[in-house]
This record gives C-alpha cells, sequence and structure tokens, in this order.
C-alpha cells in the first residue's frame, strides 16, 4: 500500500516546558491522512487545531511522538532538511492569506518556485498565470495584492499555494473572514485541487456546511481527537 502522506503517532505539544506558564495543548494525536483525503479539521477555539497544522505543516515541532510526511519521518531532520521538506510537500493557506503586500499577484504566486529554484525563469511566470487564470484572476494577475478583495486575495493565496503541485495542502480556516459567496468559491476550488491533482487537505473550518461537503471529519477537542 501507498505510504500515506501525513502520519501522526502520540503527538504531544507542550508550550512553554518548564516555565510557570507550561500548557501541553496536545495530548497524544494519532492520525493518518492518505493521498486525496478531503479532511474537514473541525473543534471550539482554542482546542488545538492549529497547533496541530502547524505541526503537521512542519512550522512547529512536536514535543514528543513521531510525524512523517509522504513517509519521511521527520522528528531526527535539522533545520535544512524540514524546509526542503516542506517546500517540496506542503503547501498552505491561512486565513490571513499572508501575501506580501508590496507585490502583485503574479510574484506572489511565483515566490514559492523562487524559493525552492532560487533562480527566475519564464516557466514559473507561466505556471503563475496558468495558476491565477485556474482561479479566475487573469485580469488582476499584475495589480497589487493590496488592491484585491479579501476573496480575491484568498484565491491569490490559493494559487500560491498550489505552485509546487504538493501531496499535501493545509487550509486553516482559510474562509474564516469571507462572505458566504467568496468562502463556497474558495472551497470549490479546494475541492478542484484535490481532484485534479489528489492532493490530500487539511481544512480547518468553523462553517458545518463547509464540512459536511468533505470526505471526512476529524474533530479536535481539548487537544484530542474524537472519533
Ligand atoms: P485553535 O486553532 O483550535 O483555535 P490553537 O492551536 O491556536 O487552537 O491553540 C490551542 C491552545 O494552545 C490555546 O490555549 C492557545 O492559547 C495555546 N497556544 C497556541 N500557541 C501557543 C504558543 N505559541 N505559546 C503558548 N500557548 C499557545
Ligand atoms: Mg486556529
Amino acid at each position: 500500500m501507498a505510504e500515506p502522506v501525513v502520519r501522526l503517532h502520540d503527538v504531544h505539544k507542550v508550550f512553554n516546558a518548564g516555565l510557570p506558564n507550561e500548557c501541553e495543548v496536545l495530548h497524544g494525536i494519532d492520525l493518518t491522512v492518505s493521498k486525496g483525503e478531503f479532511c474537514a479539521v473541525v473543534g471550539p477555539s482554542g482546542s488545538g487545531k492549529s497547533t496541530l497544522l502547524n505541526i503537521v505543516g512542519l512550522l512547529d515541532r512536536p514535543t514528543s511522538g513521531s510525524l512523517s510526511i509522504s513517509g519521511a519521518e521527520t522528528s531526527t531532520l535539522d533545520e535544512h532538511a524540514l524546509t526542503q521538506l516542506r517546500g517540496h510537500n506542503i503547501g498552505f493557506v491561512f486565513q490571513n492569506h499572508n501575501l506580501l503586500s508590496g507585490l502583485t499577484a503574479m510574484e506572489n504566486v511565483m515566490m514559492p518556485m523562487l524559493g525552492a529554484a532560487g533562480f527566475f525563469n519564464e516557466g514559473m511566470a507561466q505556471r503563475a498565470a496558468a495558476l491565477l487564470e485556474s482561479v479566475d484572476l487573469t485580469k488582476w494577475r499584475d495589480s497589487m495584492v493590496t488592491q484585491l478583495s479579501g476573496g480575491q486575495q484568498q484565491r491569490v493565496a490559493l494559487a500560491r499555494s498550489l505552485t509546487m503541485d504538493t501531496a499535501l495542502l493545509l487550509a486553516d480556516e482559510p474562509t474564516g473572514n469571507l462572505d458566504t459567496k467568496s468562502a463556497d468559491v474558495v472551497f470549490d476550488l479546494l475541492r478542484k485541487a484535490n481532484q485534479e491533482h489528489r492532493m490530500a487537505i487539511l481544512f480547518v473550518t468553523h462553517n458545518p456546511g463547509l464540512a459536511e461537503r468533505c470526505d471526512r471529519t476529524i474533530q479536535v477537542v481539548d487537544g484530542r481527537l474524537e472519533v
């Protein structure tokens, strides 16, 4: 059987270890996500959803337990190796899109490719243009991202997250700040990425209607998964 895209075993996360404000936020998470699985991640605020996504996204390390991404066990990797693994295997979309405000839509979408290659080539511009077309933003590709609406900015962020054709996409409340119509558009684009590229997606949402449309629901309550 193919390796799962994500595998966590007994993952704990403690913040401020050894200090008076020490707190354990994740209490032994076991989770396997297979290729092409579109998962809603739901649960109350403060339950640990973002902490979980940050760990899966190699932006933060577990305190204990094991995590493998596309078959690579991560606990022994140094920062450089984690950055490589992240860049080639994981796309991100955040609630606040995290676009670079001094750049155009095209420039933002090209960023991950520039970062990975360390140089620019015309193929990158073509790929960015095609991705912006796929999120219906061709008309806006040379606009500064600050001139775009919230929904449009989130579509730029989504196009950016698809540039590396990763096996995994982490989307932390990408529709949280959007009106219903824009949220639906972003959701449909996530579904399209899932279907066309067989991307596994972890999609954090407080919207029960959108969660229901995913293939699977992962419920986080007080730092544990409810099954
Ligand atoms: P969610 O995304 O489900 O709202 P989070 O993962 O952001 O939850 O937070 C879970 C808990 O962990 C919260 O109590 C939060 O205050 C705490 N927490 C998150 N990040 C940190 C941090 N860097 N340092 C200390 N506590 C943190
Ligand atoms: Mg959160």
